[in-house]
């Protein structure tokens, strides 16, 4: 009878004090001229429980200029990294130009479904190594500590993702992947993520997302993904805080760069 009633309360009790799982809560495109929606989208989320994310910031964002010469921007982003948020390196540009001969897919990848944002999706090696590596230097020359590179719409091509790796990024995101480049690990988690370029997308958005949260919320990692655009969106923006208040009190909110340096920890115990 004891050992019955141990063995039932016990889990809950271990559950109420330690939080099982993490969440890394992100916020894309990060740039000067989204960083008022950004500030709205962090006031928000500290309200709902979590203080910390990964910050995708672009480094020229649609050839506006960029952001490293903003002194106002970096400062604001310098603060954020000591409260402990991630900076984290995200493309270069953001966008992709257009080409003459591009099949089905490509045309369906690039212009349908990212709207021509999908910068590193067939990039070469040698342009990604180049753009990849000038992003690292802006930022270590802004005194950011950039550790990790995200493709913009996680499209990301095999080229790409060695010259993040040798351009020393220490690991990369894909929709469903997050990939640690020094050990090669890779952790299935798909990332919670909106489109809100119209109506009929906003409204698949929230099926899928309802939908998708009650399968990942099995998994170890949440990865729940925020876009400047979301916060314009009343039923967009309630869901996401929804979820954001509903994982934040069973899981750590957490950001990429310390929860691939936990899981390095925890794999090498194991
Ligand atoms: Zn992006």
């Amino acid at each position: 009878m004891t050992d019955g009633v141990a063995a039932d309360f016990l889990p809950m009790l271990a559950a109420a004090e330690s939080p099982v799982g993490s969440l890394v809560v992100s916020v894309h495109d990060v740039a000067p001229i989204t960083r008022p929606s950004v500030e709205k989208i962090l006031t928000d989320l500290k309200e709902a429980g979590v203080r910390v994310t990964s910050l995708l910031v672009v480094p020229d964002y649609h050839h506006r200029g960029k952001s490293v010469d903003d002194a106002t921007f970096i400062s604001w982003l310098r603060g954020l990294e000591a409260d402990g948020h991630e900076i984290v390196i995200h493309g270069y540009f953001h966008e992709r130009p257009r080409r003459q001969s591009e099949g089905m897919r490509e045309k369906f990848l690039t212009r349908a479904y990212t709207q021509n944002e999908a910068e590193f999706f067939d990039l070469k090696y040698d342009e990604a190594f180049t753009r990849i590596t000038r992003a690292r230097d802006e930022f270590r020359g802004a005194r950011l500590s950039a550790i990790g590179f995200v493709a913009p719409a996680w499209l990301l091509s095999a080229e790409g993702e060695r010259a993040a790796r040798d351009a020393e990024m220490q690991y990369t995101t894909r929709i469903a992947t997050v990939i640690d480049l020094l050990t090669g690990e890779r952790e299935p988690s798909r990332a919670l993520v909106y489109t809100t370029r119209s109506a009929w997308r906003r409204t698949a958005s929230l099926g899928w997302n309802a939908a998708l949260a009650r399968r990942v919320a099995i998994g170890q990692l949440v990865r729940l993904c925020i876009h400047p655009s979301d916060i314009a969106s009343r039923n967009v923006w309630k869901q996401i805080i929804r979820l954001t208040r509903r994982f934040s009190r069973t899981r750590n909110p957490t950001t990429y760069r310390d929860w691939i340096s936990e899981e390095r920890v925890t794999r090498k115990l194991l």
